[in-house]
C-alpha cells in the first residue's frame, strides 16, 4: 500500500490554496464542503473564486507565493499552472513537514485527492495511488451506480440509532446481526425509497426482538470454499458470509486477499499446517469449530477450493451437524477447475478426454488406487497433493500401459499471481519437476489435453528447462 487513506476531520483547520484559477476553484470548493479554512494566495482570483472571497467564505492574499506564506497552514494545495512555482510550494510544504498536494503531480505531491462517491455521511473515496486516475473515476462511477441516492440518509439515520442499539445489545456479534439485518430489511428499503414514515416504530420493535433473541441465541459455521486463490474467484455467498462470520478457521494458503474480505474485527486462527511446525490435528479443528458455535459465534471454516475436494469438509460437516449445530456449505472452485483456466487447459475435449478424474495419490493411500482406470485412454487425470509422489505417480502410470509420450502439466499456485504452468511427457516429468524447485501447491494434470497447456512463469529453473525444450523442437 504506498497511500494510507484516511478521513481527516478539516472543520476550521487551515488549508492553503496556492492559484486563483479554475482548478484553485475546484479543490477549494471541496474543501469548503469539508468544512475547512480556506487561505488562498494568488495574485488575481477567478470569478468563482472572486464570489467565494466576496461571500466571506475564503481568506484571499492577492500576493505572489513565498515559503512564509505557509505559516500556520495543516494541508497546502499547489493549484498554479506554473510549474517552478508548483515546485516551489512543494519543496516549501515539505520542509516544514506540511502534507502538500501539487495538483495533477503526484511525483510532486505528499498526499493525492481520492476520487469520491459522497453520500455524506457516506463516503467512498478510490485511488490508485496515481497509476491511473481515469480508472480511479471508472472505478468511483461503477461504485455510484450500486449506491443508492439515499445512502447517506440511510446512514444518518443508522447514526441516531447507533448508541440505542449498543445498550440494548452490549455483546459485539448480536449487535452486528442486528445492524446486518437492519441493512437487509425492510426499514432500510423504505427509508432509502424517501419513506421514514413508521420507521422508528418498526425499529424499536427490530431491537426488541433482537434483545430477546440474544439471550438464547445460537452460533452456525459456514464451511466455505475460497477457491484457488484468486480472490476475483470467490463466490457472491462467500463473500457475504465471509462479511458476516465472527470467527474464521482457515487454512494456511489461503491468501490474505480472501481473509481480507472478512470483517476487520474478525477473529482469525490459522489452523492450517504449516510445514516445520506443529500440526493441527482434524480432531482440534473439530473441536474449535463446535467450540465456537457453541459460543454463540457465527464461525467460517475456510478452505482453499471447494470444501468437499480433498479437504475435509465431509469429517467437518457431519461434526457440526452431529452438534445439533446449524450448517451452511459454500462450494468453491476446486484447484483443478482454477488451474485448467488459467492454464487453458479443457478438461474434457471432444475425441480426447470424455472423462476427468480428480484423484490424490499421497503416500497413505496410493497403494490402493486403481492404476489401471487412471492409466485408460480418453480421460483426464488430475493428482491433488502429489507434488512429492511424482516419480511414483510416473511408474505406476507407465507400468500400466501409458506411454512414455503421454501429455502432461503441472501447474504451480494457480491463479496466484505467481502462478507457473510446465508443459511435458510423461516420461520426462520427474527430471523437468525436480529442476522446477517445485513450491505448494502444485496440481498434475495428465492426458492428451494437457498438450495444449500455455505455458507460464519461465522463471528461475523452470525458465531453463523451458527453454532447453524450445530448442528441443517442443
Ligand atoms: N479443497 C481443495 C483441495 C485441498 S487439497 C480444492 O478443492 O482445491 C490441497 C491440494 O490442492 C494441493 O496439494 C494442490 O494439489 C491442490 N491445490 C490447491 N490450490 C491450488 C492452486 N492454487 N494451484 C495448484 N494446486 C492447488
Amino acid at each position: 500500500m504506498d497511500y494510507l487513506p484516511l478521513f481527516v476531520d478539516m472543520r476550521d483547520r487551515l488549508v492553503i490554496v496556492i492559484g486563483g484559477g479554475v482548478v484553485a476553484h475546484r479543490k477549494t470548493e471541496l474543501l469548503l464542503k469539508a468544512h475547512a479554512r480556506v487561505r488562498v494566495v494568488a495574485p488575481q482570483l477567478c470569478a468563482d473564486l472572486a464570489v467565494y472571497r466576496d461571500l466571506g467564505r475564503i481568506e484571499h492574499r492577492p500576493l505572489l507565493f513565498c515559503a512564509s506564506q505557509l505559516e500556520g497552514a495543516v494541508l497546502v494545495v499547489a493549484a498554479t499552472d506554473d510549474e517552478a512555482v508548483n515546485d516551489a510550494v512543494a519543496r516549501a510544504a515539505r520542509e516544514r513537514g506540511v502534507l502538500v498536494n501539487v495538483v495533477d503531480d503526484g511525483a510532486r505531491s505528499s498526499f493525492i485527492f481520492p476520487a469520491i462517491v459522497d453520500r455524506s455521511p457516506l463516503i467512498v473515496a478510490v485511488g490508485t495511488a496515481g497509476a491511473s486516475p481515469t480508472l480511479a473515476r471508472r472505478v468511483r462511477t461503477q461504485i455510484e451506480a450500486l449506491l443508492p441516492e439515499r445512502l447517506g440518509q440511510l446512514a444518518t439515520y443508522a447514526g441516531r440509532w447507533r448508541e440505542a442499539v449498543r445498550q440494548a445489545l452490549p455483546a459485539l456479534p448480536a449487535r452486528l446481526r442486528f445492524w446486518d439485518n437492519f441493512f437487509n430489511g425492510p426499514v432500510a428499503a423504505s427509508l432509502v425509497a424517501g419513506n421514514a414514515a413508521g420507521a422508528n416504530e418498526a425499529m424499536q420493535r427490530l431491537l426488541d426482538q433482537a434483545r430477546a433473541a440474544a439471550g438464547e441465541r445460537q452460533g452456525e459455521v459456514y464451511l466455505i470454499g475460497v477457491g484457488p486463490g484468486d480472490p476475483d474467484l470467490l463466490t457472491l455467498r462467500a463473500q457475504q458470509l465471509l462479511q458476516q462470520a465472527d470467527v474464521l478457521l482457515h487454512d494456511r494458503l489461503v491468501p490474505e486477499a480472501i481473509l481480507g474480505r472478512a470483517r476487520r474485527d474478525a477473529q482469525r486462527i490459522n489452523v492450517g499446517k504449516s510445514p516445520g511446525k506443529h500440526e493441527h490435528t482434524q480432531e482440534y479443528i473439530n473441536q474449535l469449530l463446535l467450540e465456537h458455535a457453541r459460543a454463540g459465534k457465527r464461525v467460517a471454516r475456510v478452505k482453499g477450493g471447494d470444501p468437499f475436494i480433498f479437504g475435509r469438509g465431509g469429517e467437518e460437516l457431519q461434526v457440526v451437524r452431529d452438534a445439533g449445530i446449524p450448517v451452511v456449505v459454500v462450494p468453491g472452485i476446486t484447484a483443478s477447475l482454477g488451474a485448467a483456466a488459467s492454464a487453458g487447459i479443457p478438461l474434457t475435449l471432444r475425441g480426447l478426454s470424455q472423462a476427468i478424474t480428480l484423484v490424490t495419490a499421497t503416500g497413505a493411500n496410493s497403494g490402493s488406487l486403481n492404476w489401471t482406470a487412471l492409466a485408460s485412454p480418453q480421460q483426464t487425470v488430475v493428482f491433488y497433493m502429489s507434488a512429492a509422489q511424482i516419480d511414483h505417480i510416473v511408474l505406476q502410470l507407465r507400468s500400466h500401459g501409458l506411454a512414455a509420450t503421454q501429455p502432461v502439466a503441472l501447474i504451480e499456485r494457480a491463479t496466484w499471481p505467481e502462478e507457473r504452468v510446465l508443459k511435458s511427457t510423461l516420461a520426462e516429468l520427474p527430471e523437468l519437476a525436480r529442476g522446477a524447485q517445485l513450491q505448494s501447491p502444485t496440481l498434475l494434470v495428465v492426458g492428451e489435453v494437457a498438450a495444449l497447456a500455455q505455458v507460464r512463469g519461465l522463471i528461475g529453473e523452470l525458465g531453463a528447462v523451458q527453454s532447453a525444450h524450445a530448442r528441443n523442437g517442443e
